[in-house]
């Protein structure tokens, strides 16, 4: 249930609604626009209406949220759309993000080569994994906490906010250090104790879709890490499964009007991933421009064909300035700036 507050509703009778939907054993989220407040309240229905919320001072009207998830739903924020702001830099809105980097952390050379190349062409932010979630057992792992360290000298450098995967609950402490930004891998994005943890850190959260995930299940995991009191959330497809074999995943462009119909999150996509291969990873990135993403996270590498991981489809950092031109332009056409 929303309980959407009356405008100029005081402190006091907010936190008197929140009291009383905690006493019936259900937990209130506050979301505080510019004018208004609303107030979610997550539990047993029922409950919640039995406290006739609707005569209690301050409150303006209910609003029962139909979607199984409520945080994440469009409903929740009527219509006011999340930003994510860190260091001034702003996805989401109005706001399109440029996240640029290497698959994975590798070396001092590369991770600052790269750094300086993105951030020199307008990135927003710099990504790069230390924690790698590979197929096989047998491939390269990630650097662990020696990459988190080199992510943390590029972004002394540079300034950039880093975007890191954590993959696992017990590198929790060593990864909040040095991230701005949690991934979580599509193939833990059914996580649900990662999620909840990634939730408590209060670092803002890139979730990816899980290869075979409906958006749906996309939201319902997103809800995971709202429900912490954490609304810095975005949303990220990267291709899902289908029958189509002559790409790596069918990148599904259809998500970005979908998800910007069911929810207030940002909406980032991975141009990379899918296409497998650099030649396409333009066309997917411009595509996701125009279909209104608030941002796009991709691959870039100093020396693609050494590239330990993901090489085949990392754009070489000589081709970076021209690609960020081409995809600011088209944001801008589809009326976002792209906040450097
Ligand atoms: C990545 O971003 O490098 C990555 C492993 O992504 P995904 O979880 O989407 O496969
Ligand atoms: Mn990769």
């Amino acid at each position: 249930m929303m309980i959407v507050m009356k405008e100029g509703a005081t402190a006091e009778q907010i936190a008197h609604v929140v009291e009383r939907i905690e006493e019936v054993g259900c937990s209130a989220h506050l979301s505080t626009g510019e004018l208004l407040t609303v107030i979610g309240a997550i539990g047993d229905r029922d409950r919640v209406a039995a406290l006739g919320l609707e005569m209690t001072d301050g409150v303006d009207h209910l609003v029962p949220i139909l979607k199984p998830y409520k945080l994440a739903s469009a409903q929740f924020k009527k219509g006011e759309r999340t930003v994510v702001e860190i260091d001034g830099r702003r996805i989401g809105g109005d706001h399109f993000g440029l996240i640029a980097g290497p698959c994975t952390i590798e070396s001092r050379e590369q991770t600052l080569d790269v750094a300086r190349v993105v951030n020199d062409a307008g990135a927003t932010m710099l990504r790069g994994g230390a924690y790698k979630p590979r197929t096989s057992p047998y491939s390269f792992q990630g650097l662990g906490v020696a990459g988190l360290r080199l992510l943390q000298e590029a972004k002394d450098e540079t300034g950039l906010p880093i975007v890191t995967e954590l993959m696992d609950v017990r590198d929790v402490e060593d990864v909040v250090e040095v991230a701005d930004v949690i991934q979580i891998g599509a193939r833990n994005m059914q996580n649900y104790t990662l999620l909840t943890e990634a939730g408590r850190t209060g670092k803002a959260v890139l979730l990816k879709r899980g290869l075979s995930s409906t958006l749906d299940d996309l939201l319902m995991a997103s809800e995971y890490v709202l429900k912490e009191g954490n609304p810095n959330v975005m949303l990220c497809e990267r291709g899902i499964r289908t029958f189509e074999t002559a790409y790596r995943f069918t990148l599904d462009l259809l998500a970005i009007p979908a998800l910007r119909e069911l929810t207030h999150l940002p909406i980032v996509v991975d141009p990379s991933h899918a296409p497998g291969r650099r030649d396409w990873v333009p066309a997917m990135s411009l595509a996701a421009a125009a279909a209104g993403a608030d941002g796009v996270i991709v691959e870039v590498h100093n020396d693609p064909e050494h590239a330990i991981c993901d090489g085949p489809q990392a754009l070489p950092t000589s081709d970076f300035a021209d690609y960020a031109d081409q995809v600011r332009r088209v944001a801008e056409v589809a009326g976002k700036l792209v906040t450097a």
